[in-house]
């Protein structure tokens, strides 16, 4: 599939700035531009053509503003099968990368917290000599000491989502929409925080298939596009999403510890049948679920079905 844009004489300018041709262009284009998950071709037709797994993301940008600027265009969708290989950039451990990870999402009770951290190439020898590894190997007490190391020298951004506000967008976005949009902010605003560095990678811990990714963001301004990369068990290829996965468990735990607080009962992770006793607890205290738990599991049916059966 391609996304093609037919655009006026103005918005059609204003692209040909915005990808300068980089590669060859082809008979009857004006321009073509190609990053790793997009390539834009502008031909003299005023038609603007997207191909790649960033396709829809990319083209979606444009076709916003130009209905800003009152030039509505049309979008064309055409029959054509382009194969996108995301293929990993070579020596991809030892670039200047950012990582980003989540955690939290296989839990009823507590937040979905997603991290990004930009690793330069230069910090790599310092973090190798912490013994920075999977996250899921780590002792709560290693996690504590390491993320607390990590934040001092690396640029980081945590999107912390508690449960109200999650089960809030989770009337309106499934869980993977809600990790995409959570990915897609960290790694804007560690963006930000390193300008004008830019990395040579970003690499995410791979949730969902990648045009799927892509998709989910179509509605989301400002996406994170440029040399995007995906990879399942991504920590172990880089050590900026080994790092953003230890702060992740680090202010999940954190965030367990001050909601465990609250509910004046250890709140435990997970979502197996100790969690539904828990949370009916919880009910039966009068305290509100929404606060503490992603309402959706199907724990919460479970837990009501006990604390009724205990109140009657
Ligand atoms: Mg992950």
């Amino acid at each position: 599939m391609a996304v093609v844009l037919q655009l006026d004489p103005t918005n059609f300018k204003l692209l040909a700035q915005h990808y300068p041709s980089n590669i060859a262009v082809p008979t009857g284009g004006v321009f073509r531009h190609k990053t790793q998950n997009v390539m834009v071709t502008g031909y003299k037709s005023g038609k603007v053509m997207f191909q790649g797994v960033a396709e829809q993301a990319e083209a979606t940008k444009w076709s916003k503003i130009s209905n800003q600027n009152n030039h509505p265009q049309k979008q064309v969708p055409v029959k054509k099968s382009t194969h996108t290989t995301t293929s990993l950039p070579k020596n991809l451990s030892q670039l200047s990368v950012i990582g980003s990870d989540e955690v939290g999402t296989g839990s009823y009770f507590g937040p979905l917290t997603v991290v990004a951290t930009f690793v330069a190439q230069a910090n790599i020898p310092l973090l190798q000599s912490w013994g920075i590894a999977d996250s899921k190997t780590l002792s709560d007490a290693e996690i504590i000491r390491l993320a607390k190391k990590i934040i001092q020298v690396l640029p980081y951004h945590v999107v912390n989502i508690l449960p109200k506000t999650y089960n809030k967008y989770q009337q309106t976005l499934n869980a993977n929409e809600i990790k995409a949009r959570g990915h897609n902010l960290a790694l804007k605003e560690v963006l930000l925080k390193i300008t004008p560095t830019k990395p040579t990678a970003i690499l995410i811990d791979q949730f969902t298939p990648a045009q799927t990714y892509w998709r989910y963001l179509q509605t989301t301004p400002d996406i994170v596009t440029e040399n995007v990369f995906f990879a399942t068990k991504a920590e172990q290829l880089h050590l900026a999403v080994a790092a953003a996965s230890i702060i992740a468990r680090w202010v999940e735990l954190e965030t367990m510890h001050t909601l465990s607080q609250q509910a004046h009962q250890l709140l435990p992770v997970g979502a197996g049948p100790n969690v539904d006793k828990v949370a009916a607890n919880l009910i039966n205290q009068g305290l509100n679920l929404n606060n503490f738990a992603k309402l959706h599991f199907a724990n919460t049916k479970k837990a009501q079905s006990i604390a009724h059966h205990k109140s009657n």
